[in-house]
């Protein structure tokens, strides 16, 4: 309790971002207040933007505010190369570790009876449909080093098979267990570049 109902609100809700606890947002509210009210204006105004217009490619489930986000669109990408990830943040460890110039996919999770993600929830049927154009030939299959993961790596091959489509794997490098958001870069970009 601050004395102020509207900083109390604030506090509370910076307290929905990762890793920030009681302590920090207050630390974070007070220092918006009293040294960054403009940055402060435009952090809300980001969020605000955000929240409300940003929602997936219809093409490959990245976040886009437009139907077909700028990966998909750019023509100067070789789209007979298609990278498979499970989230947003491993697309962007990507694209700043290598210089990876193909189009992805995202799965937006991994396949996880537990999670209720079945093939339905990942797109699947999405990226049956991609691979049945005919004009991928490689789809590098890079979901995390994890159980799930491996899993959904396996039912990846199957669908590519059914496809007559070549799969690449990043297999150097990438520790068991591992996330690709957390790997370092010249490990992910040395593990991008021997793939096979
Ligand atoms: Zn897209």
């Amino acid at each position: 309790m601050s004395g102020s109902r509207l900083l109390d609100e604030l506090i509370d809700s910076l307290r929905c971002l990762p890793g920030v606890g009681a302590k920090s947002a207050q630390r974070m509210a007070f220092h918006l207040l009293e040294r960054e009210r403009a940055g402060g204006q435009r952090l809300a105004g980001a969020l605000d933007a955000a929240m409300r217009d940003i929602g997936n490619c219809s093409r490959c489930r990245n976040f886009s505010e437009d139907a077909v986000c700028r990966l998909c669109a750019n023509a100067n990408r070789d789209e007979h190369v298609l990278c498979v990830v499970e989230s947003p943040a491993d697309l962007a460890a990507i694209e700043q570790a290598t210089d990876y110039r193909g189009h992805y996919f995202v799965l937006l999770g991994r396949l996880s009876r537990l999670d209720g993600l079945g093939p339905a929830e990942l797109g699947l049927d999405r990226l049956a449909d991609r691979l049945a154009e005919g004009v991928v030939e490689e789809m590098i299959i890079a979901t995390n080093a994890t159980v799930e993961g491996q899993a959904t790596a396996h039912y990846l091959t199957q669908l590519a098979e059914a496809a007559d489509v070549r799969t690449t794997h990043l297999t150097q490098g990438v520790p068991v267990g591992g996330e690709l958001e957390y790997v370092d870069r010249s490990t992910l970009a040395h593990a991008f570049g021997t793939r096979s």
